[in-house]
C-alpha cells in the first residue's frame, strides 16, 4: 500500500511542475478556465428549459402570460448564443495554451540538448532525443490541457446538474450519487493500466524513431548491400509492436467507458421507476419529472469526461516523464572561470581515462606528454591507441579519470570551457558539415551577415578548396545538403579544413584531417600549415606520414600511452614500432605516390 502511495506523490510533483510552465500566463489561464467552467454550467440549462416548457406559468415572474410563448425561444437562442461564444473562447484558449507552452518547453529542451555532455550522446540514441522533443511534448501537453478542460468543464457541469437534481428531488439525487464512487473506483483501476500502456507506447515510439533515423542515415549502405529486406523486417517488427501497445491501451480505455456508464445506468433505471410511480400518484409534476430525467441523463456524459480525465492524466504523466528526463539531464559543466589568451602549453601528466560506461580497458593509461607553445607535434600510432581521446580531453569533452591535465599551466578544469573552445580550431576525424551554404559552414558559427568575405576566400584557398568551391553552381552560397552529402569525402574534408583556417585559432588540432585527400592536395595543405601556423601550437594526428614532416616532434601513441617520442629521424633509428608503422605505410603507398589512396598508418 505504501508502495502504491509513493508514485502518487511524484505524479503530483510532476503535475505541479507541468503547471509551473503556466506561471507567465496566469491571468490568461484563469480567464480561460472561467470560460470553460461557465461553458460547463450552461449545459445544465437544458433541464431548466424543459421545466419551463412543461410548466410555462413558472416564467410569469419574467413576463406577462401572453408573452411567455415568445420568451421560451428567446431564452433558448440566448442560451446557445452564450454557449457559442464561451465554446469558441474555450477552444481558442486551449489551443493558445498548448501551443505556447510547447514552444516554451521545446526552447528549453533544445537549449538543454545543445549543452548535453558528450557522454550523454554516447548513451542515448538520436531517436530517443528527437521523440522527446517532438512526440512527448505533444503527448504531455495534449493530456494536461484535456485534463484541465475536462476537470473544469465536466465537474462544473456535474455540479450544476447535481444542484438541479437536488433542487427538484434531493432523495432520488442521493441514490444517484451513491453510484458515483463505485464508478470512480472502476475508473481508477483502469487508469493504472492505461498509464502502463502509455509508458510502453512511449518507449516503442522512441525505438521506432531511432530505427527510422538509422535507416535514413544509412540509406546508401542499405542500398549498396541490398539490406532492404532486413531493414523492412526490422522496422516491421517495431511497427507491429507499436500497434500492439496502441491496441492494448485502446482496449483499456474502451472497457473503462462503457463499464462506468453501465453502473450509472443501473442507478438511473431504479430512479426512473420511482419517478414513474411518483408521476402517476401525482406526487411530482410533469415539469419536475422531465427536468429531473433530462438532468439525470446528462450525468453519465459528465462522468465520461471525468473518466477520460484520469486517462488523459495518465497519458500526460507518461509524456512528462520523458520530457523531464531530458530537462533534468545534467548539462555539461561550464568549467572554471579562467579565461585568458591560449598560448598552447599542453601538459598531460599520468593521465588515465576510461569512457563512462565502458568496461573494456581504459583508453588512456597513465599518458604523459608535454607540448610547448608554438610547437608542432604529430601523434601517430595504431588505431584505437587513444589519439582521438587525447583531443577529446583537450577540448574538455570528457574529464580525465586520474592524473593532471594542464593548459598554459592552468588545470584544464579551471578554464572556462566556452572561452577555451573559442580559441581552438579542430578538424575531427569524422568531418561534419551542416545542411547550409559553403560560406556558413566555413565561417561557423558566425551568422550569415557577419561573414568576412576576404577571410573566407583566404581560408578556402589555404585549405586547397578555392577551385572546388568556384566549380559549385552557386559558389560560396551553394547549399551542401544534409551532412554535406553533395560533396565527396575529400571535398568535405577540405571544407572542414577551411573552417579551421577561418577561425583565428591559437591551438590547431587536426585529427586525421587529410585522410581522404590525394597526395597533391595534401602537399598544398602541408604548405599552408607550414606557412600560416607560424608561432601557433599544432597537434597533427597523422593518418599518413606525409603530414608528419612538418612536425617538430613525433609522439607514438600506443595502448593509451606515449610509447616513443623524438624527431622522425631519431625514431627511425630508435623505435621499432615507428619503423614498422612507417614501413607499412610506405608499402601501402608503394607505386601509387600520387594516387588518392596514399599509404596509411592504420
Ligand atoms: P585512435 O584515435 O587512436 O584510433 P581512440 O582515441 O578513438 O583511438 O580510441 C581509444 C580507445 O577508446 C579505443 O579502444 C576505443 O574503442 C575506445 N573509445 C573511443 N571512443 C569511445 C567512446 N565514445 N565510448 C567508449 N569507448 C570509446
Ligand atoms: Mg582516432
Amino acid at each position: 500500500m505504501a508502495e502504491d502511495a509513493k508514485p502518487k506523490v511524484t505524479d503530483w510533483a510532476r503535475l505541479r511542475r507541468i503547471l509551473s510552465y503556466l506561471r507567465h500566463y496566469k491571468l490568461f489561464f484563469v480567464l480561460g478556465l472561467l470560460c470553460t467552467i461557465m461553458f460547463g454550467v450552461t449545459e445544465a440549462a437544458v433541464p431548466w428549459l424543459m421545466y419551463a416548457l412543461f410548466e410555462p406559468e413558472r416564467l410569469e415572474f419574467l413576463a406577462g402570460p401572453e408573452h411567455v410563448p415568445l420568451l421560451l425561444p428567446v431564452l433558448f437562442i440566448g442560451v446557445f448564443l452564450l454557449r457559442g461564444i464561451l465554446g469558441f473562447t474555450r477552444f481558442y484558449w486551449r489551443t493558445w495554451m498548448s501551443q505556447t507552452i510547447s514552444r516554451d518547453l521545446r526552447r528549453e529542451m533544445i537549449d538543454k540538448l545543445l549543452h548535453l555532455p558528450r557522454a550523454y550522446h554516447d548513451r542515448e540514441s538520436s531517436g530517443v532525443l528527437i521523440a522527446r522533443i517532438m512526440h512527448f511534448v505533444n503527448q504531455m501537453l495534449g493530456g494536461v490541457i484535456d485534463v484541465l478542460v475536462a476537470l473544469c468543464q465536466d465537474s462544473a457541469r456535474l455540479c450544476a446538474l447535481l444542484a438541479t437534481l437536488l433542487f427538484i428531488n434531493w432523495q432520488y439525487t442521493l441514490i444517484l450519487m451513491a453510484a458515483i464512487p463505485i464508478t470512480l473506483a472502476v475508473i481508477v483501476f483502469f487508469a493504472k493500466r492505461i498509464r502502463r500502456y502509455a509508458g510502453h507506447e512511449a518507449s516503442e515510439v522512441s525505438l521506432m524513431t531511432s530505427a527510422i533515423n538509422d535507416v535514413i542515415q544509412g540509406q546508401a549502405l542499405v542500398k549498396a548491400y541490398g539490406g532492404q529486406d532486413r531493414e523492412s523486417a526490422r522496422l516491421g517488427s517495431h511497427i507491429d509492436r507499436l500497434r500492439g501497445v496502441g491496441l492494448r491501451q485502446g482496449v483499456a480505455i474502451a472497457i473503462n467507458i462503457p463499464l462506468s456508464q453501465l453502473l450509472v445506468a443501473v442507478a438511473l433505471a431504479i430512479i426512473l421507476a420511482l419517478l414513474a410511480a411518483d408521476l402517476l400518484a401525482g406526487r411530482m409534476s410533469e415539469g419536475e419529472v422531465s427536468a429531473f430525467v433530462f438532468a439525470m441523463i446528462l450525468i453519465p456524459l459528465s462522468l465520461r469526461g471525468l473518466a477520460n480525465l484520469a486517462n488523459f492524466m495518465q497519458v500526460a504523466l507518461a509524456g512528462a516523464e520523458k520530457v523531464f528526463a531530458l530537462l533534468d539531464a545534467e548539462a555539461e559543466t561550464e568549467g572554471g572561470d579562467h579565461a585568458d589568451a591560449v598560448r598552447g602549453d599542453i601538459e598531460f601528466d599520468k593521465v588515465e581515462f576510461r569512457y563512462p560506461g565502458s568496461d573494456s580497458e581504459a583508453a588512456l593509461q597513465g599518458l604523459s606528454l608535454r607540448v610547448e607553445a608554438g610547437e608542432k607535434v604529430a601523434l601517430v600510432g595504431p588505431s584505437g591507441g587513444g589519439k582521438t581521446t587525447i583531443t577529446s580531453l583537450l577540448l574538455g569533452f570528457y574529464r580525465p579519470t586520474a592524473g593532471r591535465l594542464e593548459l598554459d599551466g592552468v588545470p584544464l578544469a579551471d578554464w572556462s570551457l566556452a572561452d577555451l573552445r573559442h580559441q581552438l580550431a579542430v578538424v575531427s576525424q569524422d568531418t561534419y558539415l551542416f545542411d547550409t551554404t559553403v560560406a556558413e559552414n566555413v565561417a561557423y558559427p558566425s551568422p550569415r551577415e557577419d561573414i568576412d568575405q576576404e577571410r573566407l576566400a583566404q581560408a578556402l584557398q589555404r585549405a586547397e578548396a578555392s577551385e572546388l568551391v568556384a566549380a559549385l553552381p552557386e559558389k560560396e552560397e551553394t547549399m551542401l545538403g544534409e551532412r554535406g552529402l553533395r560533396l565527396s569525402g575529400g571535398e568535405r574534408q577540405r571544407i572542414a579544413l577551411a573552417r579551421a583556417f577561418y577561425r583565428d585559432q591559437s591551438l590547431l588540432i587536426l585529427d586525421e584531417a587529410t585522410s581522404s585527400l590525394d597526395s597533391r592536395t595534401e602537399e598544398g595543405i602541408k604548405k599552408s600549415l607550414a606557412e600560416h601556423t607560424e608561432g601557433k601550437t599544432v597537434l597533427i594526428i597523422a593518418h599518413r606520414f606525409a603530414t608528419v614532416e612538418i612536425a617538430d616532434r613525433v609522439l607514438v601513441i600506443d595502448r593509451g600511452r606515449v610509447a616513443e617520442q623524438g624527431t622522425h629521424a631519431e625514431l627511425m633509428g630508435s623505435s621499432q614500432l615507428y619503423k614498422q608503422l612507417y614501413e607499412s605505410q610506405r608499402n601501402a603507398a608503394g607505386g601509387q605516390q600520387n594516387s588518392a589512396s596514399g599509404g596509411q598508418v592504420e
